[in-house]
């Protein structure tokens, strides 16, 4: 397909995720304690999941009025009367963050803006925080944005806080169908600058060489049989475990060559807010990401991937050594 030029869209996203992940920042530097993490609460990923969604559903909105947005999350818990102390909080942040003070209500319905179902021929897919154990943890986690079209992704965003670039600060990484992959530093004087090196995926081509990455949650990917396919592949390394598509960023740079996310269940369907921006940074570094099957990832069946199995994610090269490694693992 044709790629558009997306002059509009490109620094409206890159704005709209440089400013939600860095009040994501902010929340977690302001409430996540080790008193908080004792005690379990989740209160912070709360407040920063919602008004994160709200902050680029509002920015996307402003730019983007007609487009649709599927989002993660939804406001009918935070219209409850019990949510009322965790209400204000995300209207606070929200108003801060777009520096004018605006209502609860207007607060609920710009995270109601993300409530499209994907049936659209174009629309926008957001999860305003993937990774949330590693938000919680003071680890990875990204704020993820997506453009899809004909069912195809033609832009992928993620704003990644603790993904360190030369300077020391976070990244944000973009992406355009045809058009490359890059990173951008999180803090730039512009925020709508779409300015940024190009990333490219690592060159090795013999598997033992690889460094492989996954969840740190055993829950969301088969980390048993991850570690049988990666010792037939000759891997001796450990896996890098990381929250989030950070793994997706990791892959994209060349910091690891293989990125496996094996099913834990056969009835889970992934989610596209989870790896739609991640896929197309990865392809456009030079990589390719399919199922488990290798098959493409299928974005025309709405807010999940009804039609794929977990997630294969390489340099490219040892696309095919991994699929065959995964296929015998799985007894295909
Ligand atoms: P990660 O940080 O890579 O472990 O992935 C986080 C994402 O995993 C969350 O955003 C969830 O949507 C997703 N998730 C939840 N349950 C599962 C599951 N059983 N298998 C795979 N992914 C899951
Ligand atoms: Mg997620």
């Amino acid at each position: 397909m044709t790629t558009t030029a997306l002059t509009v869209e490109l620094p409206a996203a890159v704005a709209a995720v440089r400013r939600a992940t860095k009040l994501c920042q902010k929340v977690r530097g302001a409430m996540v304690s080790p008193e908080t993490m004792q005690k379990k609460d989740r209160s912070p990923v709360t407040v920063a999941d919602f008004a994160s969604q709200a902050v680029v559903c509002a920015m996307l909105a402003d730019a983007l009025p007609n487009d649709p947005i599927v989002g993660e999350e939804k406001a009918d818990e935070l219209r409850q009367p019990e949510q009322s102390d965790i209400r204000s909080i995300v209207v606070e942040h929200v108003c801060e963050a777009m520096d004018k003070v605006v209502d609860d209500d207007t607060v609920l319905k710009w995270i109601d803006r993300g409530t499209a179902d994907g049936s659209t021929p174009r629309y926008w897919t957001v999860d305003p925080i993937d990774g949330t154990k590693g938000f919680l943890r003071g680890d990875h986690y990204v704020v993820a944005l997506a453009l899809i079209e004909g069912g195809e992704v033609t832009a992928g965003l993620l704003g990644c806080p603790e993904l360190t670039r030369g300077d020391g600060n976070g990244a944000v990484m973009v992406a355009t169908r045809g058009g490359g992959a890059f990173q951008l530093p999180l803090d730039a004087e512009d925020e709508r600058d779409t300015s940024g090196e190009a990333v490219r995926v690592s060159d090795i081509t013999d598997s033992s060489q690889a460094r492989f990455c996954e969840s740190v949650d055993s829950g969301h990917s088969d980390q048993d049989t991850s570690r049988s396919v990666a010792a037939s592949l000759g891997i001796t390394q450990d896996p890098v475990r990381m929250d989030s598509q950070a793994k997706y960023a990791a892959v994209a740079r060349g910091d690891a060559s293989i990125y496996m996310r094996l099913p834990t269940r056969a009835d889970y369907r992934e989610k596209i807010w989870d790896h739609a921006a991640g896929m197309l940074i990865v392809e456009e570094a030079g990589g390719r990401v399919t199922d488990v099957h290798g098959k493409r990832l299928d974005h025309s069946h709405g807010r999940r991937y009804e039609q794929n199995a977990g997630i294969i994610a390489t340099n490219g090269h040892l696309h095919d050594a991994v699929l065959e490694a995964v296929a015998k693992a799985l007894g295909g």
